[in-house]
């Protein structure tokens, strides 16, 4: 058979339009069709090597197909992989067990396992309705993922718009603004306080340590719960087992997790500190068919087990630091400051080109992303280390001179009046 009648196997193909004509457009159409991927590397179906920074959105934890993630996996899809909730396994008792030493939670604690960030939130928002309090706070650029429970915690108008009515009760407040938070909470009707110690999806913009022991003191004084979404900041990326680890005495009085906590696989938890929070979720309240399946632990397990073998949380913040001294070092034009901590950072631009930006960088073998149009994100696999992450850094220069090259370009060459 000839070669040009039949598309070889593993190359792109019509991928492209083949995806427009079988999946919904909510995404647009993806640059690249991924093959496989090997720790901080991914190739796509052209055989091109990309360096990972983004790690499926701070998924990847232990970068791609590590051995430890592999085999507790394999291992635990060949003895047991799915049981319902009417059933308990092992791996999943001991993963409630790991998170709940790793959080530091009381006695009185307890874990309850989803699939994603999302639901997650969907269940700390049923605990603060339980509290049988009317208002719910959530921040302004806040991001809790796209249910309607977990969107109606989301600030991002284009977001809520199009499937209002959501679930009612909840208030934006100004992040960093202690008094608006005071003012708030004063009439004591709040259930809880929705907040992203760093809000990934809006920048990488981190709450400040002030504010955030603001939130803490407030809510306790108030009998509000502060709920911390560490969706994205959790199980090691910022090179604490959680973001808010980092401020002494923080403590929250419900945590959500999923992003990394899997590796890849799908997994998301809750955990509620205290027994107070623990007796608000009653039996038959809430569920789930697939939260907590012996698979999706066996998964977290592995990730945890880890970080913590191989000192992960040293790694991330070593590197993390190294990295922002060598990206501010360049002292380029364009790049105003790093914002975030450990392994989850947000180049801050001085113009508003992070998506050509991010598009260049795919074209030259990085991935990365673009959350606004002057940040650009870095998450990249916890296992990463300083020589790799270099490559990026010298590559940074350039990427960032073409791209403003072009940019000023195509200014020009649009004709005055038509902007
Ligand atoms: C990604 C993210 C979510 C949503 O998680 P999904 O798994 O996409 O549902 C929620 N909160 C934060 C902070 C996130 O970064």
């Amino acid at each position: 058979m000839s070669e040009q009648t039949i598309p070889s196997e593993g190359t792109s193909g019509d991928y492209a339009g083949r995806y427009d004509r079988a999946l919904l457009p909510v995404f647009g159409t993806p640059q690249r069709v991924l093959a496989r991927g090997e720790g901080v590397h991914v190739w796509d179906t052209e055989g091109t090597r990309y360096l990972d920074l983004l790690a499926g959105i701070a998924v990847n934890a232990l970068g791609h197909a590590h051995p430890a993630l592999l085999s507790a996996i394999t291992k635990q899809a060949e003895t047991l992989g799915h049981v319902s909730n009417f059933f308990a396994s092992a791996p999943q008792i001991e993963l409630a067990e790991k998170l709940l030493e790793l959080a530091q939670a009381p006695q009185g604690s307890g874990v309850f396992f989803a699939n994603s960030g999302s639901e997650a939130n969907e269940a700390a928002f049923k605990i603060a309705r339980r509290t049988g309090r009317p208002r719910i706070l959530a921040l302004t650029s806040s991001f809790h993922g796209r249910t309607m429970g977990a969107l109606a915690l989301t600030s991002k108008e284009a977001y809520r718009a199009p499937f209002e009515p959501l679930p009612g009760g909840v208030e934006f407040l100004d992040a960093g603004d202690e008094q608006a938070l005071a003012a708030a909470l004063a009439p004591g009707d709040v259930a809880a306080v929705f907040a992203e110690p760093i809000q990934g999806e809006a920048g990488v913009r981190p709450l400040s340590a002030e504010y955030l022991r603001a939130l803490r003191r407030l809510t306790r004084e108030h009998g509000t719960l502060l709920i911390l979404d560490e969706v994205q900041t959790g199980v090691g990326r910022t090179g604490h087992w959680f973001a808010h680890q980092a401020i002494e005495d923080l403590q929250p009085d419900v945590m959500t997790l999923a992003k990394g906590l899997g590796g890849g696989f799908p997994i998301g938890a809750v955990i509620s500190f205290g027994p107070q929070v623990h007796e608000l979720l009653q039996p038959g309240q809430h569920g789930t068919t697939f939260g907590g399946n012996p698979l999706a632990s066996a998964a977290g397990l592995a990730v945890l087990g880890t970080i913590l073998e191989d000192d992960l949380l040293g790694h991330v913040r070593s590197v993390g630091a190294q990295l922002t001294r060598e990206i501010l070092a360049l002292e380029h034009p364009l790049i105003e400051g790093v914002r975030g901590a450990g392994l989850l950072l947000g180049i801050a631009l001085r113009a508003p080109i992070a998506k050509q930006l991010a598009a260049a960088a795919l074209a030259a073998g990085f991935i990365v992303n673009a959350p606004d149009e002057s940040t650009l994100r870095l998450a990249p696999p916890l296992i990463i280390t300083d020589q790799q992450l270099a490559t990026f850094t010298a590559a940074l220069p350039g990427l960032l001179d073409a791209v403003s090259a072009s940019d000023a370009a195509t200014a020009a060459s649009i004709p005055k009046g038509e902007h």
